[in-house]
């Protein structure tokens, strides 16, 4: 991968800059990385045009704003690097359940994943709150719910996410069986779970980190 910088910084002093991404654009292209992760990522760190990502090179901004873009596209769901617990079968998963009213659109007892980054919803849910999609429907849904299944691998999970027709959840991996078992492990049956891209602040600044947490639901 060649540099950002360099390579931007070379076709601004050649053809000068006209206040757009198009030469960022192109090496994003160029190096496989999802344009839109990466403009989120630039505009989040006031890069509106190639001539100031040039401008912001000696600072620390740049070193986040590369690696944020490299985990970023190898990494969909911005799962935390986690390791196999074990080999076990797995015996539980989010689903959803009907009735619980507006901005739960997955059907009943469908299993659900945490939302992607950039997923755009199919339909209308809190524009502050992060959803899970159905993986039959590709319906968002606030609220789920801890289940036990038919004991299975975690390729067998993976298998069936990449097999399912919604297409935001194509690029669905391990990462994610992991991460979820991990959170809903010391949850009880039938325990409501949301989820979110929590912001953490690490050594290189601010990044977004998947995150299934426990929520309460009124009846
Ligand atoms: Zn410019």
């Amino acid at each position: 991968m060649t540099s950002l910088i360099s390579d931007i910084d070379k076709h601004v002093r050649a053809s000068g800059c006209n206040h757009t991404h198009q030469f960022a654009q192109v090496w994003a292209a160029q190096n496989g990385i999802d344009w839109r992760d990466m403009l989120d990522a630039l505009e989040q760190n006031c890069m509106f045009c190639d001539c100031e990502i040039v401008a912001n090179l000696e600072t620390d901004q740049l070193e986040f704003i590369e690696s944020a873009v490299a985990v970023e596209a190898a990494n969909r769901w911005l799962s935390p690097s986690l390791k196999a617990a074990d080999d076990s079968m797995i015996t539980r998963w989010i689903v959803a359940k009907e009735g619980l009213g507006k901005n739960n659109y997955a059907q009943d007892g469908e299993w659900l994943i945490p939302a992607p980054w950039g997923a755009t919803p199919r339909k209308r849910v809190r524009k502050t709150v992060h959803f899970f999609i159905g993986a039959q429907s590709g319906m968002p849904t606030e609220v789920g719910f801890v289940a036990e299944i038919e004991p299975q691998s975690t390729a067998q999970i993976v298998e069936r996410i990449a097999a399912s027709s919604v297409t935001e959840l194509s690029p669905f991996d391990t990462r994610v069986v992991w991460f979820v078992q991990q959170k809903i492990a010391r949850l009880a049956v039938s325990s409501a779970v949301g989820t979110d891209l929590r912001e953490v602040v690490g050594v290189s600044g601010k990044r977004r980190e998947l995150n299934i947490y426990r929520v309460i639901v009124r009846g």
